[in-house]
């Protein structure tokens, strides 16, 4: 109990003890059975108090269906966690319109219920998990971001109850794992790559599913073939020069902006799948993201 709880109950405690002093009203004549009961009604006012101040203190008053969203949408700290900008997190994407961060519910332990509280998980959180603020990663947040909007309209994502089909690329993978909660070893994560720049994210109570990709003609065609080209020469075993990985970084970040500052129904197509049966597949990849590491700057 905090201290602050403790001089609460110190206080109703001395309250309850000291009852039977109390002085009867003077228009009403106490005879010893009135005073008994007007003790009895005075300890139960004082233990109704009581309990009212623990449960607000302890926040406990909410039930579970409910989880205090107002818990993360606090300390201006916090805030400014999302919108700080970093080598890694610059000024386009912490200063973006449309980069608001999500309200997810997990369990509070190993072994535990749910939480009675929300956490935020922003754009800069699955930076640092996935290594670099990449276009895939943002084109995943959006598109992620807006089914799940549409699968818990009430804001609170709840990630131990959704399943995932995506591509096996690695942007892709780490962003919507982190959004959902879903997990190959778990089996809610499915590897498939013919559902494309894409996804297929199902709410698992309830049987909602969605498709969601980008509109066509959203993505560049002049960055679509820029990245072909250097996954070419890579794969050919060719030198990739350092100035095109350049030109296609900034294509990139250029389409990002773009990305996170257009309203979303501009950019997506989302399908709603009536009668969606999840079907997990697994086939393990290369990972793309650093064929390039060593090329020189
Ligand atoms: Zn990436």
């Amino acid at each position: 109990m905090e201290p602050n709880q403790t001089a609460v109950v110190q206080v109703i405690e001395h309250r309850i003890t000291r009852s039977p002093e109390v002085e009867p009203l003077s228009t009403f004549e106490m005879t010893p059975k009135s005073e008994k009961i007007m003790n009895k009604i005075f300890i139960a006012i004082s233990h109704f108090v009581l309990l009212s101040a623990i449960a607000m203190q302890c926040g406990c008053s909410k039930p579970s269906s409910e989880p205090d969203k107002s818990a993360d949408s606090k300390p201006a700290t916090e805030k400014m966690e999302f919108s700080e900008t970093t080598w890694y997190y610059p000024a386009w994407a912490a200063d973006a319109k449309y980069n608001q961060p999500i309200d997810v519910l997990d369990t509070d332990s190993a072994l535990g219920r749910y939480s009675l509280k929300t956490k935020q998980v922003g754009l800069k959180d699955l930076v640092k998990f996935h290594g670099h603020p990449c276009d895939g990663l943002v084109i995943v947040f959006i598109q992620v971001k807006a089914v799940l909007a549409k699968l818990f309209p009430d804001g609170v994502i709840d990630r131990t109850d959704l399943r995932v089909v995506s591509k096996n690329g690695p942007c892709w993978v780490d962003t919507v794992a982190m959004m959902t909660g879903a997990r190959i070893n778990f089996g809610t994560l499915s590897l498939d790559n013919s559902v494309g720049d894409g996804f297929i994210i199902q709410r698992i109570s309830t049987g909602e599913a969605y498709s969601i990709h980008l509109k066509d003609g959203v993505f560049p065609k002049e960055q679509a073939e820029m990245e072909s080209k250097i996954r070419r020469l890579h794969a050919e075993g060719k030198q990739v020069d350092g100035a095109m990985i350049d030109q296609v970084e900034t294509m990139a970040d250029k389409l990002s902006t773009l990305l996170l500052n257009t309203p979303p129904e501009e950019l997506l197509d989302i399908k709603e799948l009536p009668d969606y049966e999840y079907k997990q597949k697994f086939k393990a990849g290369s990972r793309g993201d650093i064929i390039n590491k060593n090329v020189p700057r």
